[in-house]
């Protein structure tokens, strides 16, 4: 990513208030934080992200260390309350390819080690790409991997919390690696749960297929499994589509949308026409 595309010039100090580990040990560690911004001036929409400015000194001579981090909560504050702000960070490591060795990502280390009380430079919000039509009676079909939850935990608690009049179709597509690390959908926290009991809410989760947990869960297996509903929502203009998380998931949703249409070309001209319309977003982390 390139910091300079971003202005980063106006950061603001924020405070953790609560840094929850979401994940139950023995899997991947993923923290909701909490952070409270009553010193900050901005507002944002669900879809936004924030930048997290990582203290120096930074090797490669690297002035700032900024990494972009979507915001998890709808536009009235954490919980209803403006002054706090979350986001859902999965703890990063990277295996360097000539020596082998292990390291930490930077940015998302940093902000899991933080602690209620630290401070932590953010910039932004960026981003607005990435929101909820406002005509209550479109439909939302979400799909999302891993932390690509974040936007769509906004997006839930805006549309069923801050807006009681959701009256389309909203249906999420949810990829983990096995059931532990369902984000907001597992025993340690089932957030989004509380969002089952709307009559027009459905959640479809998709796994690794196993035994090969390190590969992409089999988001395009449950796609094919609710595949008339998909293209009926596909076909009808009141749909929006949005799509978060690691960037190889649009393969596999280009590729299990071209055999539900019928053909590459139906597809390719489909999707076009989303995008044409505004009812196609995307939100990759490369
Ligand atoms: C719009 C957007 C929203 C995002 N939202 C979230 C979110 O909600 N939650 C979340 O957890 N993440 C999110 N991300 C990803 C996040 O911004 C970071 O990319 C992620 O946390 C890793 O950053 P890091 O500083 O920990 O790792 P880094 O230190 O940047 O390392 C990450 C990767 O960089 C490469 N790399 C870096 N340094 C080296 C090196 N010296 N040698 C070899 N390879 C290297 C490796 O491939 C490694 O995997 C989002 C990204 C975008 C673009």
């Amino acid at each position: 990513m390139n910091v300079t595309e971003y202005d980063i010039s106006h950061p603001y100090t924020a405070v953790v208030a609560e840094s929850e580990r979401i994940t139950p040990e023995g899997t991947d560690e993923v923290r909701h934080l909490t952070l409270n911004i009553s010193s900050a001036t901005f507002n944002y929409l669900e879809g936004q992200s924030i930048g997290v400015l990582v203290p120096g000194p930074h090797s490669f001579g690297n002035e700032h260390h900024m990494r972009l981090y979507s915001i998890a909560n709808a536009r009235q504050g954490e919980d209803g309350n403006m002054a706090e702000i979350s986001i859902c960070v999965r703890r990063c490591f990277y295996i360097d390819e000539i020596s082998g060795e292990k390291h930490p990502g930077v940015a998302s280390n940093f902000l899991c080690d933080l602690r209620s009380g630290d401070q932590v430079e953010i910039v932004g919000p960026y981003g607005r790409q990435f929101l909820a039509p406002k005509d209550s009676a479109c439909n939302l079909l979400m799909i999302g991997v891993g932390t690509g939850i974040a936007p769509f935990r906004a997006f839930l608690k805006h549309i069923y919390s801050e807006r009681s009049d959701w009256k389309g179709k909203v249906r999420l597509f949810y990829g983990a690696r096995t059931g532990m690390d369902k984000l907001y959908l597992n025993d340690k926290n089932d957030d989004l749960a509380n969002y089952y009991d709307q009559e027009t809410f459905e959640a479809i989760e998709a796994f690794s297929p196993r035994p090969h947990f390190d590969e992409p869960a089999d988001i395009a297996g449950a796609v094919r499994v609710h595949a008339t509903e998909v293209w009926a929502m596909i076909l009808n203009e009141k749909t929006h589509v949005y799509v978060a998380g690691l960037s190889s998931l649009e393969d596999q949703l280009d590729d299990v949308l071209a055999d539900i249409s019928g053909s590459r070309e139906t597809w390719a001209a489909q999707k076009q026409e989303l995008i044409n319309s505004h009812r196609w977003s995307t939100l990759f982390y490369g």
